[in-house]
């Protein structure tokens, strides 16, 4: 109650704001996942790692877009391939242009399972064409996906499969890092076209799959001739390969978002040439794949050079030992609380969890959160001046220093 009246008297304009935006907008929103009770916080800008509120508040950016903002705010080498894009080649052509070719080779490269590429404009999307390849190459239906699983806006399985999903009945799910249970599911249930999986559940807590989940998901999949896709649209900055590269892991089919278009709306899939043949033009029987902002030039240029310049792989392995690092830092200062940290690398999430113990399954979560003590968190961390989200979620943006870091773990000896 208290922390919630400190937060009502500190940010009057965010609810003024958010007042006119409820005449508008239901619930004031259209990003379910940033609103907040009593009322969100209206943020007015970023610069590089910090954020400003329209009541004048600053925060170390913790959030980083949830994975999406690797870069940072208005990073000033994308800033330039920005404006020479829209200078030099105009935003969208309505042709085939030279920067889709030069990313998607370059995304080929770094990615050892995709031989071929497509890109659209959005992570949902992305899953939903790979799940048309897959139906499309088997004939059958059905995709297994696992509890906890988010895939997208309409591909989101935090409370089982619900209205919200698309063909909400060919859906049968199955429980993350249960390895029986998975190889049964994917060996036993009739007309199945894919599996669907992430190597860490993002939106679902920051839970990584073991290794041995894993691999029994890919293997029990060949072995029935299942589709087997991972959903890299959050991991694949975890490992300068993406976490199949971590993992050695030979998905038929990835899919791709957030960060990769160097700050701009972007998603793609990708996989073995023959399964994306079910996307080529030239075949009289191919399936059509026609978004008009699919090549924009300025995803497809800031895109680019975000991952050639920027996030190299250099790059990659540095941001997420400090990441591993920092984890463990705030994990140390919570020993013998219920305070738990889960993630991989730089991309993490904090539970509150009454066995202490970090969840393994969306079941675990379920039955061992502390109600209220996230809440009371974010408000608190709000308060010190760092920016992170209501779920626990936080993700560390590029560039970042280890001492601003440390300053949130010293914070946190005081929660
Ligand atoms: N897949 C995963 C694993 C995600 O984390 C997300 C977004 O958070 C998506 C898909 C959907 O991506 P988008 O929000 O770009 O539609």
């Amino acid at each position: 109650r208290q922390a919630k009246d400190s937060y009502i008297s500190t940010f009057p304009e965010s609810q003024t704001r958010y007042e006119e935006a409820l005449e508008v907008m239901p619930g004031g929103n259209t990003r379910s996942v940033l609103f907040t009770a009593p009322f969100p916080v209206f943020m007015k800008k970023g610069k590089g790692n910090r954020l400003w509120d329209c009541d004048g508040n600053e925060y170390l950016d913790l959030v980083g877009e949830l994975t999406a903002g690797l870069y940072g705010h208005s990073h000033p080498r994308l800033r330039q391939a920005l404006l020479s894009a829209y200078d030099t080649t105009g935003i969208s052509l309505g042709a085939t242009t030279t920067e889709e070719m030069r990313f998607a080779r370059l995304i080929c490269g770094r990615f050892p399972s995709i031989e071929h590429i497509r890109f659209c404009n959005s992570g949902t999307e992305a899953n939903l064409y790979a799940l048309s390849v897959a139906r499309r190459v088997t004939g059958k239906r059905k995709v297994i996906a696992f509890d906890g699983g988010y895939h997208g806006g309409v591909l989101g399985f935090a409370h089982g499969v619900g209205e919200n999903n698309v063909d909400p009945g060919d859906w049968v799910l199955g429980e993350y890092n249960n390895v029986e249970n998975a190889k049964n599911l994917i060996q036993d249930t009739p007309e199945v076209a894919a599996v669907i999986v992430e190597a860490m559940q993002g939106a679902g807590g920051c839970i990584p799959a073991s290794l041995e989940f894993l691999k029994t998901v890919q293997d029990a999949a060949a072995s029935r001739g299942v589709i087997f896709i991972l959903d890299e649209v959050m991991t694949s900055r975890l490992h300068p390969t993406g976490l199949q590269g971590k993992y050695a892991l030979k998905p038929d089919l990835t899919t791709l978002g957030k960060y990769l278009g160097g700050g701009l709306a972007f998603g793609a899939f990708g996989g073995r040439r023959s399964l994306l043949s079910a996307y080529d033009p030239r075949l009289a029987t191919s399936l059509a794949h026609s978004g008009t902002f699919n090549n924009n030039s300025l995803a497809m240029s800031c895109g680019y050079v975000g991952l050639s310049e920027i996030y190299t792989a250099e790059r990659a392995t540095e941001l997420n030992a400090l990441g591993d690092s920092f984890r463990e830092s705030l994990q140390d200062v919570a020993r013998g609380t219920k305070l738990v940290v889960t993630g991989i690398g730089a991309v993490m999430n904090i539970h509150f969890m009454s066995n202490g113990q970090a969840p393994a399954c969306a079941a675990d979560l379920e039955a061992h959160s502390v109600s209220g003590l996230k809440k009371l968190f974010w408000y608190w961390s709000l308060s010190k001046g760092f920016w992170i989200t209501e779920r626990g979620m936080m993700s560390i943006i590029l560039d970042t220093e280890k001492s601003e870091l440390d300053t949130f773990v010293e914070a946190v000896k005081g929660f």
